[in-house]
């Protein structure tokens, strides 16, 4: 299968959103694809709606660990878990906000279809105020049985899958204890991800909609169009 190259804009980093409802979505959901960027010029703003200050302190080791040479930006904010729709104002406050002042390239954050409550309030929300930006909504194996079926997938290779579960377990140690957080999960649905991409491991994302265009030898872009996220 032709392969959609992911890489920075001619002379300027590339610019990713990530957005979690919870501290460890990002992570969880994309933490390989993160991983993977690792060498290419980043700008990454990191976005948890959600977490007490212990759990905040966790999201921000992950992000560093995850996104080591990166330019980053971290934001936390400590809205009430389980509770977004309830909130939904506010959320959608804050990522308006956050779309008024930075236009990335790509976002990454939980899918409107998502079974958890926060989740899909975000993954709502998202398409509702980035208009220009490829969206890929990350998938979260849990207890409700949501896993979908995906249009976008990032191979990752057993090096880079190894990684991401060490830093889960090292970044979030608050959530060890629990019955779903462990090896068999995160590797056998990245394994199941990666089969269906003829790659050994695979995180999966949902994109509702991509614009591709036609580079030529000569690296023009022939419609006049930015979209240097999607490059072959
Ligand atoms: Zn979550």
């Amino acid at each position: 299968m032709l392969p959609l190259l992911l890489g920075a804009p001619s002379g300027e980093p590339l610019s990713v959103l990530a957005i979690g409802a919870h501290p460890d979505d990002i992570e969880i959901g994309a933490g390989g694809l993160l991983l993977g960027l690792a060498g290419v010029a980043l700008r990454a703003r990191y976005v948890v709606l959600t977490g007490t200050a212990d759990r905040q302190q966790e999201a921000r080791t992950a992000a560093h660990s995850f996104l080591p040479d990166a330019d980053l930006t971290i934001e936390l904010f400590d809205l009430p878990e389980g509770r977004l729709p309830a909130v939904w104002d506010q959320a959608k406050d804050i990522l308006e906000k956050m779309a008024r002042s930075c236009s990335p390239d790509v976002i990454v954050a939980p899918s409107r279809d998502d079974a958890h409550q926060d989740h899909r309030t975000i993954g709502e929300i998202v398409p509702t105020v980035f208009r220009d930006q490829l969206y890929l909504a990350y998938e979260i194996p849990k207890w409700d049985g949501d896993i979908g079926r995906p249009s976008v997938y990032v191979p990752l290779s057993a090096h880079v899958m190894q990684r991401k579960v060490e830093l889960l377990h090292k970044s979030f140690p608050s959530q060890r204890g629990r019955d779903w957080w462990d090896d068999e999960v995160f590797f056998s649905l990245a394994r199941l991800r990666g089969m269906e991409c003829r790659a050994r491991y695979a995180e999966a994302f949902t994109c509702t909609k991509s614009v591709i265009v036609p580079v030529t030898p000569a690296g023009d872009h022939p419609q006049g169009g930015d979209s240097h996220a999607h490059r072959h």
